[in-house]
């Protein structure tokens, strides 16, 4: 099928990659210029892992193509995929003006029979004012698809190669029978093509986001009731998780969620409810936690250092707002960064991936180090508020070795307390308990 994605950020290169790779001929459009420049010479513009091979290998075959050029890429296909971004607008509502300008656009290109795909999250009714910003001049048969995506950063290859569901909103059949076919590679396991209508379609998408969201928050409050009531966040995960109605998936207590989707979506949620007069108090509850747990360590970091941050050097391993990726949208380390530098501390930090995008953003506000070994010589503190692998299991030794004071503040919980205390580390995390080794 020939094939069109409007918008190449992290669901327009995956998804165009995606459907080359099972033999379709696609073309990615962005008005970012240098981005089409880079990604037509093999050069990848965000980090997401399995994907550069893919991108290189469908270049070469000449199944993949980049351009800038909306009307030719329009006129050659006949799906139209938008992959466009909707970010916030001051009310916390979707902006939709990348769509729908793009859909005016299209109303004058479209010529023949088209399908237009929304891939972007999008609040009901959305493909009703895409279809009417279409037609205002276009004479041409063409149908609107809600096709909401589903793939987690990081993991996006895998989401979009095998998906749990592919949900598929729309009412004509002759769309339908296009999207059966254009899916048919990705779900021969037998995971589900859900057809619905438009608006389920795109209310589908935020209700399972808002609702893993809900999961997070509701985990973090448990997490405060632990330390307070003197559990241990860690059983009690596990002995919610182990009910299958519950099941163990994104239970895990930390510094709250971020990235481009769920802080977005979940006020995008908020927002349709209260235009239709309903207040959605679950998921405003849902942001308030989010927001205070974001810079939750930092009343304990103080605490620790008696009040008193200027000059510290503090360390944080993690910039993403999750591991295996270069996204620091709305990432809970930038909250942390930014209240540390309220209080004079001196920031030292390291990222496998993140550091490039925070530099554009905070210059040299802070230090960022070659290593993570580096990021910690001499600190006071080290924060971990992203969970990569290699955070995991460091070389200990070493690390009591370079830091100036053995104190660990753990927003993602990947260390064991007890051994850290063994360690002679002071040792925080969420939901855990503080096991006390003297200033060190
Ligand atoms: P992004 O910001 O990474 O990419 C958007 C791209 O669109 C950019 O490259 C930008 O230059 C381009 N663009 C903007 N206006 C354009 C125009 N008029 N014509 C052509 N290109 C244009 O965004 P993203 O993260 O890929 O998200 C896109 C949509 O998908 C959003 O609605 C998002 O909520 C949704 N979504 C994102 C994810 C995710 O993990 N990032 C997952 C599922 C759904």
């Amino acid at each position: 099928m020939k094939i069109a994605v409007i918008g190449t950020g992290y669901v327009g290169l995956v998804t165009g990659t995606c459907f080359a790779e099972t033999g379709n001929s696609v073309i990615c459009v962005d008005i970012d210029e240098t981005k089409v420049k880079k990604l037509s010479d093999g050069g990848m513009t965000i980090y997401e892992p399995g994907l550069e091979k893919l991108l290189i290998r469908n270049l070469r075959e000449g199944r993949l193509r980049f351009t800038t050029n909306l009307a030719d890429s329009v006129n050659e296909s006949l799906l139209i995929l938008l992959a466009l971004p909707t970010p916030p607008g001051e009310d916390g509502s979707a902006d939709l003006s990348a769509i729908l300008k793009v859909s005016g656009d299209l109303g004058k290109i479209i010529k023949e029979y088209k399908v237009i795909i929304d891939k972007s999250t999008v609040p009901v009714g959305t493909a009703e004012r895409v279809r009417k910003a279409i037609s205002i001049n276009c004479k041409s048969d063409f149908d609107v698809v809600s096709n909401p995506e589903f793939l987690r950063e990081g993991l996006a290859v895998e989401d979009f190669m095998k998906p749990d569901r592919v949900v598929i909103g729309t009412s004509s059949e002759k769309a339908k029978k296009i999207l059966s076919d254009l899916y048919a590679p990705f779900v021969r396991q037998g995971n589900p093509l859900l057809f619905m209508d438009e608006r389920s379609a795109e209310l589908t998408k935020y209700a399972a986001n808002s609702f893993l969201a809900t999961k997070i928050s509701f985990m973090n409050e448990i997490a405060i009731l632990c330390e307070k009531l003197g559990a241990d966040v860690d059983m009690v995960r596990r002995g919610l998780g182990s009910d299958d109605r519950i099941g163990k998936r994104f239970l895990f207590p930390g510094i709250g969620y971020g990235g481009s989707c769920f802080p977005k979506d979940v006020k995008a949620l908020v927002q349709s409810a209260k235009e239709v007069d309903y207040s959605f108090n679950i998921l405003k509850a849902v942001m308030q936690v989010n927001e205070r747990q974001k810079i939750y360590l930092l009343p304990r970091i103080k605490k620790y250092f008696n009040n008193d941050l200027k000059n510290k050097k503090i360390t944080l391993w993690g910039l993403a707002f999750k591991p295996n990726t270069d996204d620091i949208r709305e990432a809970p380390a930038l909250a942390i960064i930014e209240e540390l530098l309220k209080e004079e501390a001196t920031i030292t930090a390291f990222d496998p991936e993140a550091m490039t995008n925070v530099k554009k953003i905070l210059g040299d506000k802070i230090t960022f180090a070659a290593t993570q070994y580096d990021a910690i010589t001499d600190c006071d503190a080290l924060i971990v508020a992203t969970e990569w692998n290699e955070f995991r299991t460091p070389d200990f030794e070493r690390m009591v070795s370079l830091m100036k004071h053995k104190v660990i503040f753990d927003g993602r919980n990947v260390y064991e307390p007890r051994r850290m205390k063994d360690l002679g580390f002071h040792y925080e995390s969420v939901g855990r308990g503080v096991l006390n080794n003297d200033k060190s």
